[in-house]
């Protein structure tokens, strides 16, 4: 059994667990509604054109753009006014515009047939109740928009593998898709170990520490579309530790442990995942989050973080997440989180070889509307440290140190 750590780099790290994380298989068909957050298992087709007829993109008249040649504030063109269009009305009640007539249409409006643009209001003046003015020539599709010119019927829309977002649940309604088969939602099972720790709810005395890891991870979890099964708290007890692992595995999709992933005497995560199954990464060159374990048992994921919990989350944005992300059926990974550009306030050290994440919070110059990034110095095991921040800087492991006054990235917590 090896205890000292063979650190790899975190993309190295990432490359090596995704080749043996397999998405899971079972899916589910949904209302799109519920569908938020959820992995699409199909790909998805636009049934018909949308918004199905032409329309208009301005209040204004619709008329055949070849009357309106010429058209100018000191040369009108004098159209018909032949009717006026409803919000909502059937284009097949309204009566076709012919050469030397035009339609009111407000925007939104169906465009009549025979009238291929729309010149906006601000462009005609009204002679009388029968007659307009136009002053602007236009083209045909002018303030126009085509019967497709939101999807097109036949149309790939959506790839299996796409997380599907709020705007994206807007869009399979536009298009009239009531309900979409997605990847069933993955199962993670949460163990924490640590013999000092103890529930919040729970009594507590001097030496223990209240279990808040596997809350965050929930959360974290949750907004990721996963489902959270805790596991409860285990002693730094082997034979438990193995009954709860296995029981974990038997369970879940994923297995995420946090506490005694590192080397010491009383950490036995390492030792008991060689034992039941394969480890494939023990140790990141990260700080903070370097005690980090990623092992396959009976094929399934088993990821240890570190128990501070600073270094557990961090693990989890930048470890956790790809894993997670392909175990979930996701075949393209974007970067995860909002950026904030800012302006460091002062120089942030950091070490050759080594990615570090540093906490940052962010201040707003009021009157020049500036962002600067204040680092939030304090140790991994202080949750404070993240709670006082706004979010993450990044220090690749090529620098050295980034210098004060340096325009950053911040990734937004
Ligand atoms: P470990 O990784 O087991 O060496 O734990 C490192 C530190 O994190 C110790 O101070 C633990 O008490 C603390 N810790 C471990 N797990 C948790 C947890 N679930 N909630 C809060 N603190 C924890
Ligand atoms: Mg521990």
């Amino acid at each position: 059994m090896t205890r000292a750590f063979q650190a790899k780099k975190l993309d190295e790290a990432i490359a090596l667990a995704l080749a043996r994380v397999e998405p899971i298989s079972e899916t589910e068909t949904l209302p799109t509604t519920d569908s938020c957050s959820r992995v699409l298992a199909e790909d998805i087709l636009c049934p018909e054109d949308v918004p199905g007829f032409a329309r208009s993109a301005m209040d204004g008249y619709a008329v055949r753009a070849s009357e309106t040649h010429g058209a100018s504030r000191e040369r009108p063109v004098l159209l018909k006014i032949i009717g006026s269009v409803e919000m909502g009305q059937d284009p097949r009640t309204l009566p076709a515009v012919h050469a030397g007539e035009a339609c009111e249409i407000p925007t939104g409006g169906p465009l009549p047939d025979g009238a291929d643009a729309v010149v906006m209001l601000e462009e005609t003046e009204r002679q009388n109740d029968q007659l307009v003015r136009l002053f602007a020539e236009v083209t045909p599709g002018t303030h126009v928009l085509s019967a497709d010119s939101d999807f097109r019927r036949g149309e790939l829309v959506f790839k299996a593998g796409h997380k599907l977002r709020a705007v994206d649940i807007g869009a399979l309604l536009a298009m009239g898709i009531l309900s979409v088969t997605v990847y069933r939602r993955v199962r993670v099972g949460l163990i924490s170990t640590g013999s000092e720790l103890v529930e919040a709810e729970q009594p507590i005395r001097p030496g223990q520490v209240r279990q808040i890891n596997s809350h965050i991870l929930r959360h974290l979890l949750e907004s990721q579309g996963a489902q959270a099964i805790s596991l409860g708290i285990v002693p730094d007890d082997r034979e438990k530790l193995r009954a709860t692992v296995q029981r974990a595995v038997r369970e879940s999709d994923l297995v995420l442990l946090s506490g005694g992933s590192s080397v010491g005497a009383r950490d036995w995560t390492l030792e008991l995942l060689q034992e039941l199954g394969e480890v494939l990464v023990h140790g990141l060159q990260i700080k903070p989050g370097k005690p980090t374990i990623f092992a396959v048992v009976d094929t399934k994921p088993v990821i240890g973080l570190p128990g501070n919990p600073v270094s557990c989350v961090l693990v989890f944005e930048k470890f956790v997440r790809p894993v997670l992300a392909r175990r979930s059926g996701l075949r393209v990974l974007l970067p995860a989180h909002r950026l904030a550009s800012a302006q460091l306030t002062q120089t942030v050290p950091s070490a050759l070889g080594r990615e570090d994440f540093v906490a940052i919070r962010l201040r707003l110059d009021e009157s020049f509307g500036r962002l600067y990034a204040e680092p939030v110095l304090g140790h991994s095991n202080n949750i404070s440290t993240l709670a006082r921040a706004d979010g993450i800087l990044h220090v690749p492991s090529e620098l050295e140190e980034i210098p004060e006054g340096t325009h950053v990235w911040v990734e937004l917590l």
